[in-house]
């Protein structure tokens, strides 16, 4: 999301601009899954809105067609403020925001180093790319590992402030059931105790044909099973939603999402990690970790961007 809205807005504003993903399709963690005939939205399952930027953005994605009102929450201090799903999924945001870009897909950025006048990305099948600027989106520790910082003459404080940025990790499991599940109307739960965060039955949130469930681990529970065997991690957060499911589960697929949430970020927006050539960190960690915090983060990046190279 960081990446894709940094990208938009540089694009717009009149610059060559390339994306490099190292995934199969764009999204990060807005992500959704087909198996069989079920469809899951198995990372991100809704957006929110407070700032008023994003609030416009909103209204805009509305008008596409990419997004929906799922449900507005009632049993919160946020009573009454809408939930956006995606539409048909939560992918669809992403693919729209990328409709227009140049993207390079399933190439892992291995190294960035700078060299004069920008900065150089080796990616993982040996090719390099040169750029004047760069973005990084990348959860920050993945970011610092393309990095050496000692090199960049980065700060010891801005270095301890960077490597302190931690994230929770998520088990999420998919499972396919035998018949609809008990989960009340708009099928979406999060149990008061037990291992089990959230659960979302995506037909009845109107992403899937067939009865599908997708789970959330809690952190605790995801952490510490992360090294364990997924499918019997799965089969026990199965176990603890059958009061709820109902069903019987015919197929499940376990997803680890290591970098689910930043516990403590920044809300600077974005961090200019080195000035000429410039090279900015974005991401939800610098704004807020849930999708507006990302698309906040990646506006900041894109403007703080601008405004370097128009001083160049
Ligand atoms: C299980 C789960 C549930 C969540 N629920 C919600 C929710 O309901 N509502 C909400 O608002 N937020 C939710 N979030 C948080 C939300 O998804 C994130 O805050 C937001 O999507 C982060 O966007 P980002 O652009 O900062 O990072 P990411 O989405 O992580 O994007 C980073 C991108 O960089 C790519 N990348 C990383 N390293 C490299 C490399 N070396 N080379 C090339 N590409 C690379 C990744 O593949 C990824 O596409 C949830 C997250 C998870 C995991």
């Amino acid at each position: 999301m960081a990446g894709l809205i940094a990208a938009g807005d540089l694009q717009q504003a009149g610059h060559d601009v390339l994306v490099i993903e190292k995934g199969r399709g764009v999204g990060g963690r807005l992500a959704s899954r087909r198996i069989g005939l079920a469809t899951f939205d198995h990372g991100a399952q809704f957006m929110t809105s407070r700032d008023p930027r994003f609030a416009a953005a909103i209204e805009q994605w509305l008008r596409v067609g990419v997004i929906e009102e799922w449900y507005r929450s009632t049993n919160d201090e946020s009573a009454g403020h809408a939930r956006w799903r995606g539409k048909p999924s939560m992918t669809a945001l992403p693919k729209y925001l990328a409709r227009e870009l140049t993207v390079l897909l399933e190439k892992r950025v291995v190294s960035l180093r700078c060299a004069s006048q920008g900065w150089v990305a080796a990616l993982d099948n040996g090719d390099s790319v040169f750029a004047n600027s760069v973005v990084l989106t990348a959860p920050v520790p993945q970011a610092l590992a393309l990095l050496d910082l000692a090199e960049l003459d980065v700060s010891e404080a801005t270095k301890l402030r960077l490597e302190s940025i931690e994230y929770e990790c998520c088990l999420a499991v998919m499972a396919l059931l035998e018949r609809p599940s008990g989960l009340p109307p708009p099928g979406s739960l999060s149990p008061t105790e037990g291992p089990i965060a959230l659960m979302v039955d995506n037909q009845i949130k109107g992403i899937s044909v067939t009865p599908a469930v997708t789970l959330h681990a809690t952190p605790a529970f995801s952490l510490a099973r992360w090294d364990h065997d997924r499918q019997a991690s799965g089969k026990e957060l199965l176990e603890a939603a059958q009061p709820w499911l109902g069903s019987g589960v015919t197929e499940f697929q376990v997803h680890g999402w290591r970098y689910s949430k930043p516990i403590a970020g920044e809300q600077e927006g974005c961090l200019i990690l080195h000035e000429r050539p410039p090279l900015l960190l974005a991401g939800d960690a610098f704004a807020g970790p849930r999708i507006e915090g990302a698309a906040l983060s990646g506006w900041a990046a894109a403007d703080r961007l601008k405004s370097a190279l128009a001083l160049t």
